[in-house]
């Protein structure tokens, strides 16, 4: 068993989905897909409920039935699945259905017609990012679809929602390009005579960055976690709390002479007399190997360079010569008063989305 620690801070979550609740107009569907970014499923949505979330988005129908299994009662929205996925469980326990396709959307109204209660829909438009959504191409033709099962009473078309490519990189000019083209989608909605109650585009960037494209809906997921995509042009992270702390203890403090090399191929050698720490966390635990020689952790507030390559359960940090530092002392991988989830992701070269995801792994198996 190792002795990583990955804490959440339920309270950071409901805090940031409040604070993003007043920096919009519109709605806030709190997206809590994988896990909840590795924070826990069921715990971030209720701590997002409990900072005015009106809606819960997730990416896979298992994840809505979860929640709705743990109680959660208000509107939910799913997107990601083919025509074979368990529409009849989602529409009995009432989740909004994202539809990409006339395929997913036959699926729907089989079940529709079989008995199933009619669900409300939200046409999924590929406006430039390439990856989930209908085209506009082929929009009228799902819409055209769409309108007559609804008129028979088989399904409600609700929403209309895209997604950004570059929200993150503000200015982009594919932000304006799919934004006009969202609002070509919605144009073709209203041709065809439905009635959307929600339109939906902005991600957490998005939601940041420009207030005009929020519609009636906003849908941030990473921001929600404390981690904004973007920095704070003042400074001050949005007013958003990181909500996970990732921490571990001292197992064992050794002094070593100069010239000793350190873990696995000798990457770190000691250049002078020190003392050396280990710490029982690894890349089984969600320690990035790619961390080794480049990461940082923190002890008692002192910032160490991860020394030579991580291991399976533990690495190795130089704690200097003339070290305080004891066998049992905590070591923030991230935290308040150690690394972010940034700086990780900085150092190891991705992003600060899969350290949290990466991390959180563990955290549910511990809880599992
Ligand atoms: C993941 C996701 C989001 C949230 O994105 P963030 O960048 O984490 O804010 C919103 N909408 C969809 C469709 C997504 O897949």
């Amino acid at each position: 068993m190792s002795s990583l620690k990955v804490a959440v801070d339920s309270a950071a979550i409901t805090h940031n989905v409040r604070t993003l609740g007043k920096m919009t107009a519109a709605q806030v569907m709190a997206v809590v897909k994988a896990d909840g970014y590795g924070h826990g499923l069921i715990e971030a949505a209720a701590a997002a409920r409990a900072g005015g979330a009106a809606w819960l988005g997730v990416a896979q129908p298992h994840e809505a039935l979860a929640l709705r299994a743990a109680g959660d009662t208000g509107r939910m929205l799913t997107w990601l699945y083919g025509p074979e996925f368990p529409a009849e469980e989602l529409m009995a326990a009432d989740v909004d259905l994202s539809v990409s396709s006339p395929e997913v959307l036959g699926r729907i109204v089989t079940a529709s017609r079989d008995g199933s209660p009619s669900p409300r829909i939200h046409i999924a438009v590929d406006t430039g990012l390439g990856r989930e959504g209908v085209t506009i191409a082929n929009l009228p033709g799902l819409l055209e679809l769409a309108k007559a099962v609804e008129r028979e009473g088989l399904v409600r078309v609700v929403g209309m929602w895209s997604h950004l490519a570059w929200a993150d990189a503000p200015g982009h000019p594919t932000i304006d390009l799919q934004a006009q083209h969202f609002r070509q989608a919605l144009v073709m909605a209203q041709d065809a005579a439905l009635a959307l109650e929600v339109r939906h585009l902005a991600n957490s960037a998005c939601t940041l960055t420009r207030p005009d494209l929020h519609f009636d809906l906003v849908r941030p997921g990473i921001a929600i976690y404390g981690l904004p995509p973007i920095e704070d042009p003042n400074g001050e992270n949005f007013g958003l709390r990181p909500a996970m702390s990732v921490t571990s203890r001292i197992i064992l403090v050794k002094d070593v002479l100069a010239g000793q090399g350190v873990s696995y191929g000798h990457e770190y050698v000691t250049t002078y007399p020190t003392t050396l720490g280990l710490v029982s966390a690894g890349y089984a635990d969600g320690v990035f190997r790619a961390a080794g020689s480049v990461a940082e952790v923190a002890v008692k507030g002192r910032r160490y360079l991860i020394a030579g390559r991580v291991c399976m359960d533990q690495f190795v940090i130089d704690l200097g010569p003339a070290t305080e530092v004891c066998v049992g002392d905590e070591v923030t991988l991230i935290g308040p008063d150690g690394p972010s989830a940034r700086d990780w992701a900085t150092a190891v070269g991705t992003i600060d989305y899969e350290i949290v995801c990466r991390f959180g792994g563990l955290r549910a198996k511990e809880s599992a």
